[in-house]
């Protein structure tokens, strides 16, 4: 039996200091913003190597304050990349912004930045580039064409706290970095909550007005903004695992090492951008030479009619706990057939990989004989 993710394997042994540090806030009386969440913030922007990092309350509340920070509405096209988690399209629908969704790439599955800059038109005023599993998008060309046409960058890093491109943290590249401590992220909170990065401090200073009804000074509202606020107990709580996320990082990297030392050697498998990988029926992920990947997810491409379904039915009898990111594209989903721009949708690579993508466990406190397991159970369904 290995579960897909297990909170308590990480959470319990932090049981003791957990409930000391409820005690502490419990007893403090301050639950809204105040000293735990400014240290929580500080640390976080130590972390990420930012100037500044704001908390909110969740990792969709982080996109919707970083459009409204831009003044993002409607008439106006954000690019984001299709093959994504639901938030970030959500997000730009919600400001009544348009969503413009671009097609992936088949070996990191972020956004292809060819395929971005085919989709710019008058109306593009941002992008939004999601580092998916925890493995940056490839920036440059993005942040190229950007600059060209003058659109804000807001990175969806909400499965990629702590991951690297070219030395240096996602969610730092853009104008503005969204996280998400939603528990099964990198650093899972106990509940929602979430968190903007910025390196520009008058951005940062919005973004704080903007969490709290837009308001500064009290009771005076320049803007509209919402209750974007992160809970005072749950800054305290994420404190406490925020020091061990490098640990937790590197379990996963090693773990993500493990399934590929093991699953490599399998005939039929393919590691993801090497030239053999034409003609597997299994690829393996792969982080690009100048990504530090954190492995929120170890994504297998299944290929083959009906394979994917397969594995995923063998692999649950078996017990080990997998699941599909994602089964549709957002350019597929029921409530943006409507969206203006339904006419310009392309994106066969990402309509592909829908079909053909499996997560499997990476987690950190996996054993190597739970490595082993699901290796086995792999093996077992190559070999049938
Ligand atoms: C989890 C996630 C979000 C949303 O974060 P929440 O904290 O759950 O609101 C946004 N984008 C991506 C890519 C995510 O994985």
């Amino acid at each position: 039996m290995i579960p897909l993710l297990d909170v308590n394997a990480q959470n319990l042994p932090l049981e003791a200091e957990l409930q000391a540090t409820f005690a502490r806030v419990l007893r403090s009386g301050r639950f809204i913003l105040g000293g735990e969440v400014e240290a929580f913030e500080h640390e976080c922007a130590q972390l990420l190597d930012a100037a500044a990092a704001v908390a909110v309350s969740s990792g969709t509340d982080a996109l919707v304050a970083a459009l409204m920070a831009f003044n993002i509405g409607p008439g106006d096209e954000v690019l984001l990349p299709t093959f994504t988690f639901f938030a970030t399209a959500g997000a730009v629908h919600r400001v009544g912004a348009t969503p413009v969704f671009v097609d992936a790439c088949p070996v990191s599955f972020n956004i292809d930045p060819e395929r971005a800059a085919a989709k710019v038109t008058a109306r593009t005023r941002a992008i939004i580039p999601v580092h998916l599993f925890g493995q940056s998008a490839e920036m440059q060309p993005l942040l190229d064409l950007a600059r060209h046409h003058h659109l804000h960058v807001i990175e969806d890093a909400a499965q990629a706290i702590g991951a690297r491109h070219h030395g240096r943290c996602c969610g730092t590249f853009g104008d503005l970095g969204c996280f998400s401590f939603f528990p099964s992220k990198n650093l899972g909170g106990f509940g929602d909550g979430g968190l903007v990065t910025t390196n520009d401090p008058e951005l940062a200073a919005l973004v704080r007005q903007l969490r709290n009804h837009g308001m500064h000074p009290k009771y005076h509202h320049p803007r509209v903004g919402g209750n974007f606020r992160m809970d005072a107990l749950q800054c305290a709580l994420l404190r406490v695992k925020l020091r061990h996320l490098p640990a937790y990082t590197a379990g996963r990297q090693h773990n993500a090492a493990g399934h590929t030392a093991r699953l490599s050697r399998l005939p039929g498998t393919a590691v993801a951008g090497s030239p053999p990988a034409t003609g597997a029926r299994l690829v393996l992920p792969a982080a690009a030479p100048h990504n530090d990947h954190t492995w929120n997810q170890y994504t297998l491409r299944v290929t083959g009619p009906g394979r994917r379904d397969a594995l995923r039915d063998h692999l649950a009898a078996r017990g080990i706990g997998c699941e599909i990111y994602y089964p549709m594209t957002m350019d597929q989903q029921p409530c943006f057939a409507a969206t203006p721009e339904a006419s310009r949708r392309d994106c066969p690579t990402a309509r592909q990989l829908a079909t053909e993508v499996l997560s499997i466990p990476v987690y950190p406190e996996l054993t190597a004989g739970q490595l082993d397991e699901a290796a086995a159970a792999i093996a077992d369904w190559l070999a049938a």
